[in-house]
């Protein structure tokens, strides 16, 4: 096995291959001054993917332009196309065999960019993606048979799409949205995160360089390599574009719902919990501490704030230390709470956000925030509030969760819906009480309603289904397939080609 790089050995490894790139014309269209600033390669070029052949070089997926990425992406769509379901599958196969066995050095350069969350889930995230996320095999259709005859729905490409995705999973939603996307028979454009835009690219550089090499085919997956707003903007409004697929929080959300194009789109959470006097509390405890502490509690589904009945209030929270948790006093949640949230907007709109300096953060980092000492290896902090705190409304994307005190199942199940905010997208309860769970679910109307474990069960990471980083809440798609990016065809046959029946009622 290969030792991941530092952060000094990426910053030499990208003056090295921005140099050795800008030697090979690899960058479609880009002189060397606009590469991300965290491109780094590692794949040596390809013969054919050098200038000397007198071909043009191959872009293995970065382009300088939005023009430059969809038309690339365009080409590479109907090459697809002629390759059918096997070609797909190769395809795949490429990008998943690289998230699993590039997963160290890939996910050590995303936590390295982006600054924020836990290494060994910048990891694992790419393992599970490589595993879980679903490709060819959902590629179903559905058949009509009857008196006159056949109908078959085929589900079809739409071309080439659009995808946003955001810093707290740059590389993984984008390995994800490829898996899915190709399997139908789709292209994407990706805009990526600023902040995450170097390993992004080098992860597409990867991907591409060996589809290629099997398959002769470059720019499945194409790539701004310098992502602005403005790109993003022109990326949703380009004619070659014939879907988009936002990840993100509420900004991108909105901008993509209100594009002329369809939109699938996987917008912002505010997950809670809630725990009744029937949970078993140990597990309970367990679970969030899992989900919330998930690199330091990210993901749109991990767990943001607990709302637990008096009579296991105490009780709960003493699990929560038990377990490993660090449970701060009244006076250290009040510090903390100036220190990690703050206003932003204006007027009607002004809103408490997480402070960028402490989001994504290691517990231990908001515990001395909070005038705490932190024990070796502490992965997430606590403390009751009271439901007007901020951290309760907030989605703070930190490893501190707020635990609300609630007269009984009715007020907690209410206040758990509150603080959800109508996204519908994640819930989390804690009960033997099927009664509780059915009332909550009714309630919440959430996409993942997870019961008795962590959040990211929900994701088939400790419970039953399928795993996607882009989970469609406001359009209601859900966890992503390779189906969520197919356009449906009916294919009709009249009076022939249903072979049950008698042979002497044909015509
Ligand atoms: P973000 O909204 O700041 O950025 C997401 C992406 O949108 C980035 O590429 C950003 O450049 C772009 N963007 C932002 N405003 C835009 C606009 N007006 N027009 C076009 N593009 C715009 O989010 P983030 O901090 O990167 O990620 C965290 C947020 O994403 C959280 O709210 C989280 O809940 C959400 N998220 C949701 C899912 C899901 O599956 N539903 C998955 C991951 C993250």
């Amino acid at each position: 096995m290969t030792t991941a790089p530092s952060a000094p050995e990426i910053a030499d490894l990208v003056r090295k291959v921005i140099a050795e790139l800008t030697q090979s014309g690899g960058v479609s269209g880009a002189p060397a001054a606009s590469l991300p600033s965290g491109f780094v390669g590692a794949v040596p070029p390809e013969p054919s993917a050098t200038a000397s052949c007198g071909r043009p070089a191959a872009a293995h997926g970065i382009h300088a332009t939005v023009n430059d990425a969809v038309a690339a992406a365009t080409t590479a769509f109907h090459q697809l196309e002629a390759l059918g379901m096997e070609g797909r599958r190769r395809a795949i196969a490429h990008i998943r065999r690289i998230a699993i066995e590039d997963a160290e050095e890939l996910g050590r350069m995303e936590f390295a960019e982006t600054k924020i969350g836990r290494l060994e889930h910048k990891i694992e995230k790419l393992k599970v993606l490589g595993e879980k996320v679903p490709g060819v095999e959902f590629m179903t259709s559905e058949v009509f048979s009857g008196d006159h005859g056949l109908a078959v729905i085929e589900h079809a490409p739409f071309g080439v799409i659009a995808a946003i995705t955001p810093v707290t999973h740059s590389l993984p939603t984008i390995g994800c949205n490829a898996i899915n996307m190709i399997a139908s028979g789709n292209t994407v454009v990706v805009n990526p995160h600023p902040s995450g835009r170097g390993v992004a690219a080098e992860g597409v550089r990867r991907f591409n360089a060996a589809i290629h090499r099997d398959l002769g085919i470059d720019n499945l997956v194409s790539l701004v390599a310098e992502p602005t707003l403005e790109s993003a903007g022109e990326l949703f409004n380009h004619r070659g574009v014939k879907l988009i697929c936002v990840t993100g929080g509420p900004a991108v959300a909105r901008a993509a719902l209100q594009s002329s194009k369809r939109a699938i789109v996987a917008g912002p959470g505010n997950p809670p919990v809630v725990v009744d006097a029937t949970a078993d509390l140990d597990r309970a405890a367990r679970s969030i501490i899992q989900g919330a502490a998930y690199d330091n509690n990210l993901l749109c589904i991990g767990e943001k704030q607990v709302f637990v009945v008096d009579s296991v209030f105490d009780r709960l929270l003493a699990a929560m230390e038990r377990a490993g948790a660090l449970r701060l006093t009244g006076s250290q949640v009040d510090a903390l709470t100036k220190r990690a949230i703050v206003m932003a907007g204006e007027g009607a709109h002004r809103h408490p956000v997480p402070c960028k300096e402490l989001l994504g953060q290691d517990a231990a980092v908001l515990a001395r925030a909070a005038g705490a000492h932190a024990a070796e290896g502490l992965e997430l902090v606590f403390g009751e509030t009271d439901v007007d705190n901020p951290f309760v409304p907030t989605e703070q994307m930190m490893p501190f969760v707020p635990f609300v005190r609630c007269r009984d199942i009715d007020e907690a199940i209410q206040r758990a819906h509150d603080s959800e905010h109508g996204f519908r997208h994640t819930a989390i309860i804690h009960s033997n009480d099927v009664r509780a769970m059915t009332r909550m679910g009714r309630l919440l109307d959430t996409t993942l309603f997870v019961k008795n474990g962590p959040s990211v069960a929900g994701l088939g990471l400790g419970g039953e289904g399928y795993l996607s980083f882009s989970i469609a809440t406001p359009t209601g798609e859900g966890v992503t397939t390779p189906l969520t990016f197919t356009r449906q065809r009916r294919c009709t046959l009249v009076d022939d080609l249903r072979v049950l029946g008698s042979p002497d009622a044909l015509a």
